[in-house]
């Protein structure tokens, strides 16, 4: 259930001071996947509410990945990466945004499935939202529909949930501070 999984959310996660640089009190989400019953549990709950309504589920690199194959596996859909920049051959869409210090870019692989499918977005933590809302937009120009946005855990006061509630429902397991 949605309350089994959010407490194997708050149980599992190690906070990590000061990584990967000071003052980033990074949330280690990597348990999770490693316990068998956890992973199939919060791989359920992510896509609960999206259920019946997406053809893919997009993973954000890195941890994303294994979320998206998890729920992919279950509900018999698809599996796309969001992948950092120089990752993907051929053609790619880039889409760049800011970060606290700095910039990053995103890819993604057009073409892969038809115009107008349906798509979940999936990634561990939920920060700013600026790579969540990057991901949004490169599937937006490849011309699929973005039925939401599930992640593990929210991070309150970065205002991630408010940056992309007006484009798509945000849904979340369980949040810290
Ligand atoms: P953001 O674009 O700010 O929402 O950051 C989201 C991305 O950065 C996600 O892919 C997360 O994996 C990672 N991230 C940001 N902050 C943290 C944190 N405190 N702990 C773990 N991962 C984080």
């Amino acid at each position: 259930t949605a309350a089994d999984a959010s407490a194997l959310v708050d149980r599992l996660t190690a906070v990590v001071a000061d990584f990967p640089q000071p003052g980033i009190l990074f949330r280690d989400i990597t348990p999770v996947f490693a316990d068998a019953e956890a992973f199939s549990v919060v791989c359920a709950a992510l896509s609960e509410p999206f259920d019946g309504s997406f053809a893919a589920v997009a993973g954000i690199e890195a941890r994303g990945f294994a979320l998206a194959g998890g729920i992919g596996a279950q509900t018999g859909t698809g599996v796309l990466t969001v992948r950092k920049a120089g990752k993907l051959p051929g053609e790619v869409l880039s889409e760049s945004y800011a970060l606290e210090y700095g910039e990053a870019t995103i890819e993604l692989r057009p073409g892969q499935l038809p115009r107008g499918s349906r798509v979940l977005v999936v990634d561990d933590v939920l920060a700013t939202g600026g790579t969540a809302e990057a991901s949004i937009t490169l599937l937006e120009r490849a011309g699929y529909e973005v039925v939401g946005v599930a992640v593990l855990l929210e991070l309150d006061g970065l205002a991630g949930r408010d940056r992309l509630a007006s484009r798509v429902p945000v849904h979340a397991l369980a949040s810290a501070p």
